[in-house]
Protein backbone atom coordinates (compact mmCIF):
# COMPACT_ATOMS: atom_id res chain seq x y z
CA UNK A 1 0.00 0.00 0.00
CA UNK A 2 1.61 3.43 -0.86
CA UNK A 3 2.53 5.56 1.81
CA UNK A 4 1.00 8.70 2.91
CA UNK A 5 3.68 10.80 2.70
CA UNK A 6 4.96 13.30 0.20
CA UNK A 7 2.43 16.04 1.03
CA UNK A 8 4.01 19.06 1.97
CA UNK A 9 1.03 21.66 1.84
CA UNK A 10 -2.99 21.97 2.56
CA UNK A 11 -5.56 23.98 2.04
CA UNK A 12 -6.78 25.86 4.92
CA UNK A 13 -10.56 25.52 5.48
CA UNK A 14 -11.15 28.83 6.84
CA UNK A 15 -9.24 30.76 4.24
CA UNK A 16 -8.36 28.75 1.16
CA UNK A 17 -4.63 29.55 1.53
CA UNK A 18 -2.28 27.16 0.65
CA UNK A 19 0.14 26.27 3.94
CA UNK A 20 3.09 24.32 3.60
CA UNK A 21 3.98 22.24 6.29
CA UNK A 22 6.29 24.24 8.34
CA UNK A 23 3.49 26.87 8.70
CA UNK A 24 0.70 24.72 10.92
CA UNK A 25 0.30 23.02 13.93
CA UNK A 26 0.46 19.43 14.34
CA UNK A 27 -2.77 17.39 14.20
CA UNK A 28 -6.10 17.85 12.93
CA UNK A 29 -5.21 21.61 14.37
CA UNK A 30 -3.86 22.11 11.11
CA UNK A 31 -7.55 22.95 10.04
CA UNK A 32 -6.69 22.07 6.07
CA UNK A 33 -7.67 19.74 3.82
CA UNK A 34 -6.09 18.02 0.47
CA UNK A 35 -6.46 20.07 -2.16
CA UNK A 36 -6.57 17.33 -4.90
CA UNK A 37 -9.75 15.51 -3.05
CA UNK A 38 -10.48 18.03 -0.25
CA UNK A 39 -10.62 15.47 2.45
CA UNK A 40 -8.97 16.00 5.97
CA UNK A 41 -5.39 16.49 6.31
CA UNK A 42 -3.49 15.74 9.42
CA UNK A 43 -0.27 17.26 10.01
CA UNK A 44 2.76 15.00 10.99
CA UNK A 45 5.08 16.78 12.64
CA UNK A 46 6.60 14.31 14.79
CA UNK A 47 10.87 13.85 15.16
CA UNK A 48 11.09 10.77 13.20
CA UNK A 49 9.67 11.62 9.81
CA UNK A 50 9.87 14.43 7.59
CA UNK A 51 7.27 16.64 8.43
CA UNK A 52 3.86 15.85 6.07
CA UNK A 53 0.43 16.05 6.11
CA UNK A 54 -1.68 12.87 5.78
CA UNK A 55 -5.22 12.22 4.72
CA UNK A 56 -7.30 11.62 8.01
CA UNK A 57 -9.06 8.61 5.79
CA UNK A 58 -6.80 7.26 2.70
CA UNK A 59 -8.27 8.61 -0.38
CA UNK A 60 -8.76 6.34 -3.25
CA UNK A 61 -6.57 7.72 -5.72
CA UNK A 62 -3.30 8.96 -3.35
CA UNK A 63 -1.44 9.45 -6.20
CA UNK A 64 -3.04 12.00 -7.40
CA UNK A 65 -2.75 13.80 -4.42
CA UNK A 66 0.57 13.24 -3.93
CA UNK A 67 1.35 14.85 -7.31
CA UNK A 68 -0.91 17.51 -7.02
CA UNK A 69 0.67 18.70 -3.34
CA UNK A 70 3.84 18.79 -5.11
CA UNK A 71 2.72 20.58 -7.71
CA UNK A 72 1.45 23.46 -5.59
CA UNK A 73 4.53 23.28 -2.50
CA UNK A 74 7.10 23.51 -5.65
CA UNK A 75 5.51 26.99 -7.31
CA UNK A 76 4.59 28.27 -3.98
CA UNK A 77 8.19 27.96 -2.71
CA UNK A 78 9.61 29.08 -5.77
CA UNK A 79 7.15 32.02 -5.92
CA UNK A 80 7.02 32.93 -2.03
CA UNK A 81 10.08 31.29 -0.37
CA UNK A 82 13.42 30.48 -1.70
CA UNK A 83 16.29 33.33 -1.78
CA UNK A 84 18.02 32.58 -4.68
CA UNK A 85 16.81 30.64 -7.80
CA UNK A 86 18.95 28.98 -10.03
CA UNK A 87 18.70 29.94 -13.64
CA UNK A 88 19.68 27.73 -16.65
CA UNK A 89 22.21 29.27 -19.43
CA UNK A 90 20.20 30.29 -22.79
CA UNK A 91 20.84 29.68 -25.97
CA UNK A 92 19.84 32.79 -28.62
CA UNK A 93 19.97 31.59 -31.86
CA UNK A 94 20.23 34.46 -34.61
CA UNK A 95 20.18 34.48 -38.24
CA UNK A 96 22.65 35.89 -39.63
CA UNK A 97 22.38 38.68 -41.94
CA UNK A 98 25.26 37.57 -44.60
CA UNK A 99 26.64 38.57 -47.37
CA UNK A 100 27.80 35.18 -48.82
CA UNK A 101 25.83 33.86 -51.60
CA UNK A 102 25.08 30.39 -51.66
CA UNK A 103 25.52 28.65 -54.64
CA UNK A 104 21.74 29.14 -55.79
CA UNK A 105 22.79 32.90 -55.90
CA UNK A 106 20.40 33.04 -52.83
CA UNK A 107 22.24 34.56 -49.45
CA UNK A 108 22.74 31.78 -46.95
CA UNK A 109 20.81 31.69 -43.97
CA UNK A 110 22.92 30.71 -41.01
CA UNK A 111 21.97 30.63 -37.84
CA UNK A 112 24.46 31.30 -34.79
CA UNK A 113 23.67 30.88 -31.20
CA UNK A 114 24.58 32.93 -28.25
CA UNK A 115 24.58 31.84 -24.38
CA UNK A 116 23.46 33.65 -21.39
CA UNK A 117 25.68 32.17 -18.78
CA UNK A 118 23.37 30.09 -16.22
CA UNK A 119 23.24 32.27 -12.96
CA UNK A 120 21.48 32.35 -9.34
CA UNK A 121 19.97 35.48 -9.11
CA UNK A 122 18.67 36.71 -5.92
CA UNK A 123 14.41 36.36 -5.88
CA UNK A 124 12.80 40.02 -5.51
CA UNK A 125 9.12 38.61 -5.46
CA UNK A 126 7.08 36.66 -7.08
CA UNK A 127 3.35 35.44 -7.17
CA UNK A 128 1.57 32.12 -8.14
CA UNK A 129 -0.79 32.42 -11.43
CA UNK A 130 -4.05 32.52 -11.18
CA UNK A 131 -3.91 33.08 -15.08
CA UNK A 132 -1.48 35.34 -17.03
CA UNK A 133 -3.33 36.92 -19.86
CA UNK A 134 -0.14 37.24 -22.17
CA UNK A 135 -0.53 33.62 -23.12
CA UNK A 136 -3.72 32.50 -22.15
CA UNK A 137 -5.49 29.83 -22.38
CA UNK A 138 -2.32 28.61 -20.85
CA UNK A 139 -1.32 29.22 -17.53
CA UNK A 140 2.13 28.59 -16.30
CA UNK A 141 2.94 28.28 -12.48
CA UNK A 142 3.98 31.38 -11.40
CA UNK A 143 5.83 34.69 -11.88
CA UNK A 144 9.35 35.22 -9.64
CA UNK A 145 10.84 38.86 -10.44
CA UNK A 146 14.96 38.58 -9.72
CA UNK A 147 17.18 40.50 -9.68
CA UNK A 148 18.57 39.32 -13.11
CA UNK A 149 14.64 40.24 -14.78
CA UNK A 150 11.60 38.64 -14.63
CA UNK A 151 10.55 35.31 -15.99
CA UNK A 152 8.15 32.57 -15.52
CA UNK A 153 8.74 29.23 -13.92
CA UNK A 154 6.62 26.02 -14.92
CA UNK A 155 6.55 22.88 -12.34
CA UNK A 156 6.93 20.05 -14.50
CA UNK A 157 5.36 17.06 -12.34
CA UNK A 158 4.15 14.40 -14.72
CA UNK A 159 3.77 15.33 -18.09
CA UNK A 160 5.96 18.03 -20.20
CA UNK A 161 4.77 21.08 -21.68
CA UNK A 162 1.93 20.28 -24.31
CA UNK A 163 2.60 21.80 -28.27
CA UNK A 164 0.04 23.93 -27.98
CA UNK A 165 0.96 25.17 -24.49
CA UNK A 166 4.83 25.96 -25.76
CA UNK A 167 3.53 27.46 -28.94
CA UNK A 168 1.69 29.99 -27.04
CA UNK A 169 4.58 30.82 -24.62
CA UNK A 170 6.82 31.49 -28.15
CA UNK A 171 3.85 33.93 -29.56
CA UNK A 172 3.93 35.14 -26.18
CA UNK A 173 7.59 36.12 -26.23
CA UNK A 174 8.19 35.61 -22.47
CA UNK A 175 10.54 33.53 -20.46
CA UNK A 176 9.51 30.70 -18.82
CA UNK A 177 11.44 27.97 -16.84
CA UNK A 178 10.73 24.73 -16.22
CA UNK A 179 11.43 22.99 -12.96
CA UNK A 180 11.37 19.23 -13.42
CA UNK A 181 9.78 17.19 -10.35
CA UNK A 182 9.12 13.89 -12.87
CA UNK A 183 11.96 12.03 -11.20
CA UNK A 184 11.75 13.27 -7.18
CA UNK A 185 10.56 11.01 -4.79
CA UNK A 186 7.14 12.32 -3.72
CA UNK A 187 7.81 10.46 -0.33
CA UNK A 188 9.73 11.59 2.46
CA UNK A 189 10.56 15.22 1.39
CA UNK A 190 10.99 17.64 4.15
CA UNK A 191 10.69 21.38 3.40
CA UNK A 192 14.21 22.14 3.31
CA UNK A 193 14.97 19.58 0.30
CA UNK A 194 12.14 21.02 -1.56
CA UNK A 195 13.38 24.04 -1.10
CA UNK A 196 16.94 23.12 -2.29
CA UNK A 197 15.10 21.39 -4.98
CA UNK A 198 13.10 24.41 -5.98
CA UNK A 199 16.34 26.90 -5.67
CA UNK A 200 18.82 24.93 -7.77
CA UNK A 201 18.68 20.75 -7.12
CA UNK A 202 15.59 20.04 -9.61
CA UNK A 203 16.52 19.74 -13.16
CA UNK A 204 15.52 23.10 -15.02
CA UNK A 205 15.63 24.04 -18.74
CA UNK A 206 14.12 27.12 -20.59
CA UNK A 207 10.87 26.35 -22.38
CA UNK A 208 11.27 29.84 -23.73
CA UNK A 209 13.69 32.82 -23.76
CA UNK A 210 11.67 35.25 -24.41
CA UNK A 211 12.97 38.70 -25.20
CA UNK A 212 14.05 40.69 -21.80
CA UNK A 213 16.73 42.93 -20.18
CA UNK A 214 19.33 40.77 -20.24
CA UNK A 215 18.46 38.64 -24.12
CA UNK A 216 18.22 41.72 -25.82
CA UNK A 217 21.39 43.34 -25.48
CA UNK A 218 23.31 39.76 -25.84
CA UNK A 219 21.38 39.20 -29.28
CA UNK A 220 22.18 42.62 -30.63
CA UNK A 221 25.92 41.95 -29.22
CA UNK A 222 25.50 38.66 -31.44
CA UNK A 223 24.59 40.31 -34.48
CA UNK A 224 27.09 42.46 -34.81
CA UNK A 225 29.47 39.63 -34.24
CA UNK A 226 27.87 38.10 -36.74
CA UNK A 227 28.07 40.70 -39.23
CA UNK A 228 31.70 41.11 -38.57
CA UNK A 229 32.18 37.35 -39.20
CA UNK A 230 29.98 37.43 -42.65
CA UNK A 231 31.84 40.48 -43.41
CA UNK A 232 35.77 38.45 -42.81
CA UNK A 233 33.94 35.41 -45.00
CA UNK A 234 33.33 37.56 -47.91
CA UNK A 235 36.85 38.87 -47.65
CA UNK A 236 37.75 34.77 -47.88
CA UNK A 237 35.58 34.18 -51.18
CA UNK A 238 36.87 37.02 -52.69
CA UNK A 239 40.50 36.04 -52.11
CA UNK A 240 39.73 32.22 -53.13
CA UNK A 241 37.86 33.83 -56.62
CA UNK A 242 41.00 35.48 -57.38
CA UNK A 243 42.87 32.47 -56.74
CA UNK A 244 40.34 30.93 -59.35
CA UNK A 245 40.42 33.08 -61.86
CA UNK A 246 44.52 34.20 -62.51
CA UNK A 247 45.51 30.68 -64.56
CA UNK A 248 42.18 31.12 -66.48
CA UNK A 249 42.93 33.25 -69.38
CA UNK A 250 44.95 33.38 -72.47
CA UNK A 251 46.18 35.90 -74.42
CA UNK A 252 42.43 37.29 -76.39
CA UNK A 253 39.35 34.97 -76.28
CA UNK A 254 36.97 35.75 -78.63
CA UNK A 255 33.44 36.03 -77.58
CA UNK A 256 31.01 34.24 -79.76
CA UNK A 257 27.62 34.29 -77.85
CA UNK A 258 26.81 37.08 -74.83
CA UNK A 259 24.24 36.86 -72.28
CA UNK A 260 23.40 39.81 -70.65
CA UNK A 261 22.13 39.91 -67.41
CA UNK A 262 20.22 42.95 -65.96
CA UNK A 263 18.78 42.39 -62.88
CA UNK A 264 16.20 39.34 -63.28
CA UNK A 265 16.29 39.77 -67.14
CA UNK A 266 18.58 37.94 -68.97
CA UNK A 267 19.07 39.64 -72.79
CA UNK A 268 20.30 37.21 -75.09
CA UNK A 269 22.61 38.42 -77.53
CA UNK A 270 25.35 37.59 -80.15
CA UNK A 271 28.10 38.79 -81.73
CA UNK A 272 31.56 38.98 -81.76
CA UNK A 273 33.37 40.63 -79.16
CA UNK A 274 36.88 41.04 -78.43
CA UNK A 275 38.31 40.87 -75.07
CA UNK A 276 41.93 43.13 -75.06
CA UNK A 277 44.12 44.12 -72.76
CA UNK A 278 43.31 41.21 -70.30
CA UNK A 279 45.65 41.85 -67.34
CA UNK A 280 46.15 40.35 -63.57
CA UNK A 281 45.90 43.45 -61.14
CA UNK A 282 45.68 42.92 -57.21
CA UNK A 283 44.52 39.46 -57.88
CA UNK A 284 41.84 39.84 -60.32
CA UNK A 285 41.81 39.18 -64.31
CA UNK A 286 40.82 41.97 -65.93
CA UNK A 287 40.02 42.69 -69.97
CA UNK A 288 38.87 45.89 -72.04
CA UNK A 289 35.67 45.21 -73.85
CA UNK A 290 34.60 47.90 -76.34
CA UNK A 291 33.61 50.72 -74.49
CA UNK A 292 34.25 49.11 -71.19
CA UNK A 293 37.74 49.20 -69.90
CA UNK A 294 38.68 46.56 -67.16
CA UNK A 295 36.06 44.64 -67.15
CA UNK A 296 36.17 41.65 -64.32
CA UNK A 297 36.67 38.04 -66.38
CA UNK A 298 35.75 34.60 -64.98
CA UNK A 299 36.65 31.98 -66.57
CA UNK A 300 34.47 28.85 -64.38
CA UNK A 301 32.44 26.51 -65.89
CA UNK A 302 29.93 26.82 -62.75
CA UNK A 303 27.82 30.19 -63.19
CA UNK A 304 27.00 30.47 -59.72
CA UNK A 305 30.50 31.92 -58.81
CA UNK A 306 29.26 34.52 -60.99
CA UNK A 307 25.96 34.37 -59.66
CA UNK A 308 26.56 35.02 -56.24
CA UNK A 309 29.55 37.76 -56.81
CA UNK A 310 26.97 39.47 -59.04
CA UNK A 311 24.35 38.97 -56.49
CA UNK A 312 26.40 39.98 -53.69
CA UNK A 313 27.31 43.10 -56.16
CA UNK A 314 24.12 44.24 -56.74
CA UNK A 315 23.87 44.12 -52.75
CA UNK A 316 26.33 46.46 -52.77
CA UNK A 317 24.51 49.83 -54.09
CA UNK A 318 26.70 52.60 -56.17
CA UNK A 319 29.62 50.48 -57.13
CA UNK A 320 28.39 49.09 -60.81
CA UNK A 321 30.63 45.81 -61.60
CA UNK A 322 30.90 44.15 -65.33
CA UNK A 323 31.57 40.36 -65.05
CA UNK A 324 32.04 38.59 -67.81
CA UNK A 325 32.12 34.54 -67.65
CA UNK A 326 33.15 32.50 -69.94
CA UNK A 327 31.73 29.03 -69.69
CA UNK A 328 35.02 27.28 -70.97
CA UNK A 329 37.83 28.42 -73.03
CA UNK A 330 37.64 27.99 -76.48
CA UNK A 331 34.11 27.86 -76.58
CA UNK A 332 33.40 31.38 -77.42
CA UNK A 333 30.59 31.25 -75.08
CA UNK A 334 30.49 34.41 -72.56
CA UNK A 335 27.89 35.51 -70.11
CA UNK A 336 28.19 39.09 -69.23
CA UNK A 337 26.86 40.22 -65.62
CA UNK A 338 26.94 43.85 -65.67
CA UNK A 339 24.59 46.42 -63.27
CA UNK A 340 26.22 49.30 -65.23
CA UNK A 341 23.33 49.80 -67.67
CA UNK A 342 25.56 51.99 -69.62
CA UNK A 343 27.96 49.45 -70.39
CA UNK A 344 25.26 47.08 -71.80
CA UNK A 345 24.29 49.66 -74.18
CA UNK A 346 27.42 50.74 -74.87
CA UNK A 347 28.33 47.12 -75.43
CA UNK A 348 24.46 46.55 -77.14
CA UNK A 349 25.87 50.40 -79.68
CA UNK A 350 29.20 48.14 -80.88
CA UNK A 351 27.67 45.13 -81.03
CA UNK A 352 24.95 46.08 -83.74
CA UNK A 353 27.16 47.56 -86.18
CA UNK A 354 28.03 44.31 -87.39
CA UNK A 355 24.74 43.12 -87.42
CA UNK A 356 22.37 45.68 -88.74
CA UNK A 357 21.52 44.71 -91.81
CA UNK A 358 17.78 45.07 -92.55
CA UNK A 359 17.38 44.16 -96.26
CA UNK A 360 13.45 44.41 -95.81
CA UNK A 361 11.83 47.71 -96.27
CA UNK A 362 9.50 48.14 -94.21
CA UNK A 363 9.01 46.87 -90.55
CA UNK A 364 5.35 46.93 -88.82
CA UNK A 365 6.44 47.65 -84.90
CA UNK A 366 4.75 47.00 -81.48
CA UNK A 367 4.31 49.27 -79.28
CA UNK A 368 5.58 48.30 -75.57
CA UNK A 369 4.84 50.02 -72.24
CA UNK A 370 1.02 49.81 -72.89
CA UNK A 371 -1.09 47.92 -70.88
CA UNK A 372 -1.79 46.05 -74.07
CA UNK A 373 0.11 44.61 -76.85
CA UNK A 374 -0.73 46.98 -79.94
CA UNK A 375 0.81 47.03 -83.88
CA UNK A 376 2.14 50.49 -84.77
CA UNK A 377 -0.24 51.13 -87.47
CA UNK A 378 2.83 53.13 -89.20
CA UNK A 379 5.25 50.45 -90.25
CA UNK A 380 8.98 51.33 -89.79
CA UNK A 381 11.18 52.24 -92.90
CA UNK A 382 14.82 51.58 -93.36
CA UNK A 383 15.11 55.47 -93.66
CA UNK A 384 13.46 55.68 -90.44
CA UNK A 385 16.08 53.12 -88.27
CA UNK A 386 18.70 54.68 -90.47
CA UNK A 387 17.81 58.51 -88.64
CA UNK A 388 17.44 56.85 -85.32
CA UNK A 389 21.50 55.94 -85.59
CA UNK A 390 22.27 54.58 -81.85
CA UNK A 391 18.77 54.30 -80.41
CA UNK A 392 17.86 51.36 -82.99
CA UNK A 393 19.23 47.90 -81.90
CA UNK A 394 18.61 45.06 -84.76
CA UNK A 395 20.10 41.63 -85.04
CA UNK A 396 19.80 38.64 -86.81
CA UNK A 397 19.38 36.63 -83.73
CA UNK A 398 17.48 38.04 -80.59
CA UNK A 399 14.52 36.94 -80.15
CA UNK A 400 11.38 39.01 -80.13
CA UNK A 401 11.26 38.81 -76.17
CA UNK A 402 14.45 40.34 -76.17
CA UNK A 403 13.92 43.27 -78.15
CA UNK A 404 11.02 43.58 -76.32
CA UNK A 405 13.45 43.57 -73.25
CA UNK A 406 15.95 45.87 -74.49
CA UNK A 407 12.92 48.80 -75.35
CA UNK A 408 11.28 48.07 -72.19
CA UNK A 409 14.79 48.63 -69.75
CA UNK A 410 15.03 51.91 -72.35
CA UNK A 411 18.64 50.44 -73.88
CA UNK A 412 17.02 51.70 -77.72
CA UNK A 413 14.05 53.16 -78.34
CA UNK A 414 13.52 50.79 -81.32
CA UNK A 415 14.69 46.96 -81.03
CA UNK A 416 14.28 44.86 -83.97
CA UNK A 417 14.74 40.89 -83.07
CA UNK A 418 13.18 37.44 -85.08
CA UNK A 419 10.44 35.94 -83.78
CA UNK A 420 9.06 32.66 -85.79
CA UNK A 421 11.13 33.22 -88.74
CA UNK A 422 9.47 37.05 -89.03
CA UNK A 423 11.39 40.59 -88.31
CA UNK A 424 9.60 42.02 -85.59
CA UNK A 425 10.42 45.44 -84.20
CA UNK A 426 9.37 46.82 -80.79
CA UNK A 427 9.82 50.32 -80.01
CA UNK A 428 8.73 52.58 -76.98
CA UNK A 429 5.86 54.23 -76.48
CA UNK A 430 7.85 58.02 -77.14
CA UNK A 431 8.51 56.71 -80.95
CA UNK A 432 5.46 55.63 -81.46
CA UNK A 433 3.88 58.84 -80.83
CA UNK A 434 6.52 60.23 -82.94
CA UNK A 435 5.43 57.84 -85.77
CA UNK A 436 2.00 58.35 -85.64
CA UNK A 437 2.39 62.03 -86.02
CA UNK A 438 4.34 61.02 -89.28
CA UNK A 439 0.71 61.21 -91.20
CA UNK A 440 0.93 62.25 -94.64
CA UNK A 441 -0.35 66.20 -94.67
CA UNK A 442 -2.70 66.23 -97.33
CA UNK A 443 -0.04 67.45 -100.33
CA UNK A 444 0.15 64.81 -103.61
CA UNK A 445 3.61 64.45 -102.85
CA UNK A 446 3.84 63.64 -98.84
CA UNK A 447 0.90 61.69 -99.58
CA UNK A 448 2.37 59.56 -102.30
CA UNK A 449 5.81 59.00 -100.56
CA UNK A 450 3.85 57.93 -97.07
CA UNK A 451 2.30 55.84 -99.14
CA UNK A 452 5.14 54.47 -101.09
CA UNK A 453 7.28 53.88 -97.66
CA UNK A 454 4.23 52.38 -95.49
CA UNK A 455 3.32 49.77 -98.26
CA UNK A 456 0.29 51.33 -98.46
CA UNK A 457 -0.96 51.04 -102.45
CA UNK A 458 -2.82 53.01 -104.27
CA UNK A 459 -4.21 53.41 -107.88
CA UNK A 460 -1.57 54.81 -110.47
CA UNK A 461 -2.70 54.81 -113.84
CA UNK A 462 -0.65 55.52 -116.88
CA UNK A 463 -2.11 58.28 -119.26
CA UNK A 464 -2.28 58.36 -121.94
CA UNK A 465 -1.93 54.40 -122.05
CA UNK A 466 0.19 53.77 -125.11
CA UNK A 467 2.07 50.53 -124.05
CA UNK A 468 0.83 47.32 -123.12
CA UNK A 469 3.88 47.10 -120.28
CA UNK A 470 2.76 50.34 -118.75
CA UNK A 471 -0.80 49.26 -118.40
CA UNK A 472 -2.34 49.19 -115.35
CA UNK A 473 -1.15 49.99 -111.71
CA UNK A 474 2.08 51.24 -111.82
CA UNK A 475 2.18 51.40 -107.71
CA UNK A 476 4.62 49.01 -107.25
CA UNK A 477 7.27 50.60 -109.91
CA UNK A 478 7.18 53.57 -107.98
CA UNK A 479 10.37 54.33 -105.34
CA UNK A 480 11.69 56.70 -102.86
CA UNK A 481 14.97 57.56 -103.36
CA UNK A 482 16.49 60.43 -101.14
CA UNK A 483 13.14 61.54 -100.63
CA UNK A 484 12.47 62.18 -103.85
CA UNK A 485 9.70 59.84 -106.17
CA UNK A 486 10.82 57.53 -109.13
CA UNK A 487 9.14 55.12 -111.03
CA UNK A 488 11.83 52.15 -111.66
CA UNK A 489 10.93 51.00 -114.52
CA UNK A 490 12.73 47.41 -115.66
CA UNK A 491 15.10 47.57 -118.38
CA UNK A 492 14.64 51.27 -118.21
CA UNK A 493 15.92 52.01 -115.05
CA UNK A 494 14.50 54.99 -112.77
CA UNK A 495 12.98 57.70 -114.06
CA UNK A 496 12.27 60.96 -111.92
CA UNK A 497 8.39 61.46 -111.29
CA UNK A 498 7.66 65.14 -110.69
CA UNK A 499 4.30 66.02 -108.91
CA UNK A 500 4.83 69.85 -110.46
CA UNK A 501 3.50 70.32 -113.69
CA UNK A 502 5.63 73.41 -114.50
CA UNK A 503 8.67 70.43 -113.01
CA UNK A 504 7.85 68.51 -115.65
CA UNK A 505 7.40 70.69 -118.58
CA UNK A 506 11.55 71.91 -117.65
CA UNK A 507 13.19 68.70 -116.62
CA UNK A 508 10.75 66.09 -118.77
CA UNK A 509 10.43 62.61 -117.18
CA UNK A 510 7.00 62.03 -115.22
CA UNK A 511 4.49 63.91 -113.85
CA UNK A 512 1.77 62.48 -111.28
CA UNK A 513 -1.42 63.82 -110.26
CA UNK A 514 -4.27 62.88 -108.86
CA UNK A 515 -7.40 61.20 -110.93
CA UNK A 516 -9.98 64.27 -110.91
CA UNK A 517 -12.97 61.78 -110.82
CA UNK A 518 -11.61 59.37 -108.37
CA UNK A 519 -10.08 60.25 -104.98
CA UNK A 520 -6.90 58.66 -103.98
CA UNK A 521 -6.15 57.62 -107.54
CA UNK A 522 -3.54 58.92 -109.18
CA UNK A 523 -2.39 59.63 -113.24
CA UNK A 524 0.80 58.96 -114.18
CA UNK A 525 1.99 61.24 -117.75
CA UNK A 526 4.88 61.00 -119.74
CA UNK A 527 6.91 63.26 -121.66
CA UNK A 528 7.67 62.96 -125.06
CA UNK A 529 11.26 62.37 -124.27
CA UNK A 530 10.36 59.16 -121.86
CA UNK A 531 7.85 57.99 -124.86
CA UNK A 532 10.77 57.98 -127.15
CA UNK A 533 12.40 55.55 -124.93
CA UNK A 534 9.58 52.75 -125.07
ZN1 LIG B 1 -6.06 14.03 -1.15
Amino acid sequence: MARDQGILIGLDKNTGELKTIDRVVSGKACNCVCPECRSQLVARKGRQKAHHYAHASLPDNLRNCQETALHLSAKIIAAHVVQFLSLPGRSFGVKSTSKIITPSGDRSCRYRTVTIEAEEPERLSGRVEPLVPEISPYRPDARVDTTSGSFYVEIRVTHPVPPEKQQAMDRANIPVVELDFSKVSRAGLTIEEMEVLVASAAPRSWLSFGCDELSIPAVSKLNAEVEAEDSRLHQLMMEQLRVDLRPALAEQVRIKSLHLKLGDHAIPVSGFLSLSNIQFKSGFTLADLPGVPNALVVSVDESWLVNRLFAWHQSEKGRPLTVISLSALGSHLATVYSSETDFLKRLLCHMHKNDLNIPAPILRAEVINRKFPMELETPITKEFLFNMGDRVYASSSISGYAAHALVKYRFYDVAIGFEDGNRRAVVSEDIAKQLSHKRPNGGIRETLIHNIQMGQPCLVRFVPSIDEKLKGDLFDWLVVYRGEIFLNVPDLGRERVYCNRGDFWKKGGLLIYPDPMRRGDFHLEASRDFLGKL
